[in-house]
C-alpha cells in the first residue's frame, strides 16, 4: 500500500505564485506549521523565470503616478471586465511587494541616482514596470527561493505531479501526486492548500510558453468540480519570435521599439495615434494581425507571416544595458543582431486572462482550498491584462492567500479524512489504463491536431463557424483520447507519461475556452469576433463561468464589480 504523507499546508507549484506564498505562510506561522511544496519542475525551473519585461507598481507618486493612475489603466486595458473591488486592492498592496523584494535582495535596476528605475510598458499612462534587466522573473525567483532557505520547516517535492484534487461536499481534503522520479502515486492530506499551478497555454502550437506550462492548473481543479472563469479571453501578446514563438518583452518596445510592415511604415499610427506601439496587447496584435492579412507584412515559415520590430535605432549600448536577452534570444534562435537588423515578429499565445474562480481573498469554491498567480481569476485582468500586471498578481496575491491559508490551518487541529479508494481509483486510470493498454490512440497525435484547432479557430479574431468546427473536434480528440495507450512502461522518469497525462489537461481547458468564446457574442479585449465586432454591454458586461456536470459544461454569468468607473469608449 502506498504511504499517504500529511503536510499542515501544501502549496501547489514553485513559480512566483508559488515560492510568495511558501514565504509567507513560513513567515506567519512562526515554525508552527509543517508545510510542503509541490512542483512538477525543479522548483526554479518554473515558467515565472522567463518573464523578461517588469513588475508594474506605483513607486513614484511625486512624479505624477498613482493608485488611481494604475487602477484606472488596468480597467480600461481589460476593456472593463475587471472587478474593480480587486484592482483597488491590488494597486495599493504592489509597491510593499516591490520594497519587500528589495529588502530579501532582489538586484532591481536602478536610475542614476540610485533609486529604483521603472521603464514605460503597453496600457501604464506612467512608466510603472520595475525591473532586472530582462530577466525579471529570473531574479524574483531566485530571490523568494533565497528567502526559503532560511526555514527548516519547508518540505519541497520536486519533479512530482499532481493529477487529482481530493474535493468533497464543498471541502478540500488533499490531491494525489506522481513522483516522476520513480513512477509511484501517493495521497496527501493536509488542512489547507494553494493552488498556484500556474497557467499555460501550449494547446497552442505558436507560444510564449515553456514546454511544461500545460494548463494542468485548469484541469484538474475543473474536474475536482471547480468553475473556471472568463477562460476565453486569452491574451497573444504581440512580439512573438519567428520562427520559435519564443517571447520579444514589450520591454523592447518600452524602451522604444518600433512596429514596421513591409511598406517600411510604423502601422501603429492608424491604430493607436497617441500610444502607438505601447497601446495594450490586443490592439497591437489585431493591429499587427490586419497588417499581415492585407498583404503589408513578410513571408515567414509555414504560413507563419511577421512584421518587423525595429530596435537598431535604440544603440547598442542601450541595447545592452536593457535588453541584453531579447539580444542573445533573436541572435541565436532567428539568426538576426538586433543592434543592425529588425526582428521578425508575430503575435503569439502568451496568457490565460481567466482561471479558476476565487473571491477576492483567493479563497476557491472549496473550503481549505485558494488559488493564487496565474492559475487564478480575481478578475484583476478582465477581458485584456497589461503586461507586468502578472508576476505584481503573483506577488500579491501568493502572500495574501499563503496568510490566509496559513491562518487556517493554524486554527485547524485535525486533518481531514479521505477515502484511500480515490487513490486506488487515480492508480486504475493511469496505470491499468493509460500504461496497461498494449495499444491504442496516440497521444502526441491528439496533441498535434489540438494545436492545429487552437490556432485556426481560437486565435486572435473568431467567428461562429470557425469556432463551432473547433469545439466539434476538441469533443472528437478527448473521445479518442479515452484510448490512448503510453507506449514506454518504464516507471522511472517516465515523460512519455507525464506528457500523455499534460495532454488531457490541455484538452479539458481548450474545452473550457471554446464553450466561453462561442456562447460571448460581443468583441471585448482579447476576444474578437469578426461576426459580432462590437462591445455589447447590455448583455456582456459578466463573467463567464464554467462547471464540470455529467452532461458537459456548463455556463453561468455573474456580474462585474463596477465601483468607480462605468465603461465608456476604448481608444488609445
Ligand atoms: C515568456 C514569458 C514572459 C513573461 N514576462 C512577464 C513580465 O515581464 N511581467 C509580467 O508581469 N508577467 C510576465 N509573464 C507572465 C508571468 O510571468 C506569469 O504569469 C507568472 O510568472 C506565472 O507565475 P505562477 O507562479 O502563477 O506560475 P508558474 O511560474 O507558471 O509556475 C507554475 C508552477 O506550477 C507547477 N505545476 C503546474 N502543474 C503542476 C502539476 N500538475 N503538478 C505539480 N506542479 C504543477 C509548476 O511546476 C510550476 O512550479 C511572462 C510569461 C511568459 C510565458
Amino acid at each position: 500500500m502506498a504511504e499517504v504523507i500529511r503536510h499542515d499546508l501544501i502549496i501547489v507549484g514553485s513559480g512566483i505564485a508559488g515560492l510568495r506564498a511558501a514565504v509567507e505562510a513560513a513567515l506567519v506561522s512562526k515554525g508552527k506549521l509543517d508545510i510542503a511544496v509541490i512542483s512538477k519542475v525543479q522548483i526554479n525551473r518554473s515558467h515565472s523565470v522567463c518573464a523578461e519585461g517588469g513588475t508594474a507598481a506605483v513607486l513614484y507618486p511625486n512624479e505624477g503616478d498613482s493608485f488611481l493612475l494604475h487602477a484606472w489603466d488596468t480597467v480600461k486595458g481589460s476593456d472593463f471586465l475587471a472587478d474593480q473591488d480587486a484592482v483597488m486592492r491590488f494597486v495599493r498592496e504592489m509597491p510593499k511587494q516591490i520594497y519587500q523584494l528589495e529588502h530579501w535582495g532582489m538586484p532591481w535596476s536602478r536610475r542614476e541616482d540610485g533609486r529604483i528605475a521603472q521603464r514605460r510598458f503597453g496600457g501604464h499612462t506612467f512608466p510603472r514596470a520595475t525591473f532586472a534587466a530582462d530577466k525579471t522573473g529570473f531574479f524574483e525567483m531566485q530571490t523568494l527561493w533565497g528567502v526559503l532557505q532560511r526555514f527548516d520547516n519547508v518540505t519541497f517535492y520536486p519533479e512530482w505531479m499532481v493529477t487529482k484534487l481530493i474535493i468533497e461536499d464543498g471541502r478540500y481534503k488533499g490531491l494525489i501526486a506522481l513522483d516522476i522520479y520513480n513512477g509511484t502515486l501517493h495521497m496527501f492530506i493536509s488542512k489547507a492548500a494553494v493552488w498556484a499551478a500556474g497557467g499555460g497555454m501550449r494547446m497552442y502550437s505558436f507560444t510564449t510558453y515553456s514546454l511544461t506550462a500545460t494548463g494542468d492548473g485548469f484541469a484538474i481543479p475543473y474536474k475536482a468540480g471547480l468553475g473556471l472563469k472568463d477562460m476565453e479571453f486569452v491574451q497573444f501578446h504581440p512580439t512573438g519570435l519567428i520562427p520559435p514563438g519564443i517571447l520579444i518583452s514589450e520591454a523592447a518596445r518600452g524602451e522604444g521599439g518600433y512596429l514596421i510592415n513591409n511598406k517600411g511604415e510604423r502601422f501603429m499610427k492608424k491604430y493607436a495615434p497617441e500610444r502607438m506601439e505601447l497601446a495594450p496587447r490586443d490592439i497591437v496584435s489585431r493591429a499587427m494581425m490586419t497588417e499581415i492579412l492585407e498583404g503589408r507584412g513578410f513571408e515567414g515559415p509555414n504560413g507563419l507571416n511577421y512584421v518587423h520590430l525595429d530596435l537598431t535605432h535604440l544603440g547598442k549600448e542601450k541595447i545592452l544595458e536593457r535588453l541584453p536577452l531579447i539580444r542573445e534570444v533573436s541572435i541565436k534562435y532567428a539568426g538576426v543582431d538586433p543592434i543592425h537588423d529588425p526582428i521578425p515578429v508575430r503575435p503569439v499565445a502568451h496568457y490565460p486572462m481567466g482561471g479558476v474562480k476565487v473571491d477576492i481573498n483567493g479563497a476557491t469554491e472549496a473550503v481549505g482550498l485558494w488559488a493564487a498567480g496565474e492559475v487564478n481569476s480575481i478578475s484583476l485582468h478582465g477581458a485584456n491584462r497589461l503586461g507586468t500586471n502578472s508576476t505584481a498578481d503573483c506577488l500579491v496575491y501568493g502572500a495574501i492567500t499563503g496568510r490566509e491559508a496559513a491562518l487556517y490551518a493554524m486554527e485547524h487541529d485535525d486533518f481531514p479524512e479521505a477515502d484511500i479508494e480515490y487513490l486506488k481509483q487515480e492508480e486504475k486510470r493511469i496505470f491499468d489504463n493509460l500504461m496497461g493498454r498494449e495499444s491504442g490512440e496516440d497521444a502526441y497525435h491528439i496533441r498535434r491536431e489540438l494545436r492545429a484547432t487552437m490556432d485556426k479557430s481560437f486565435y486572435i479574431y473568431r467567428n461562429e463557424n470557425d469556432m463551432k468546427e473547433g469545439l466539434k473536434k476538441i469533443l472528437e480528440l478527448k473521445e479518442k483520447f479515452e484510448k490512448v495507450a503510453v507506449g514506454d512502461k518504464d516507471p522511472i522518469y517516465n515523460s512519455d507519461l507525464v506528457y500523455t497525462l499534460e495532454i488531457e489537461n490541455m484538452l479539458d481547458a481548450a474545452e473550457v475556452i471554446a464553450v466561453g468564446a462561442l456562447n460571448r457574442k460581443e468583441s471585448r479585449g482579447a476576444h474578437a469576433r469578426t461576426d459580432y465586432p462590437e462591445r455589447d454591454d447590455k448583455n456582456f458586461l459578466v463573467h463567464t463561468v464554467v462547471h464540470r456536470t455529467v452532461d458537459g459544461p456548463k455556463i453561468t454569468y455573474e456580474p462585474v464589480k463596477i465601483l468607480f468607473w462605468k465603461p465608456i469608449v476604448r481608444k488609445y
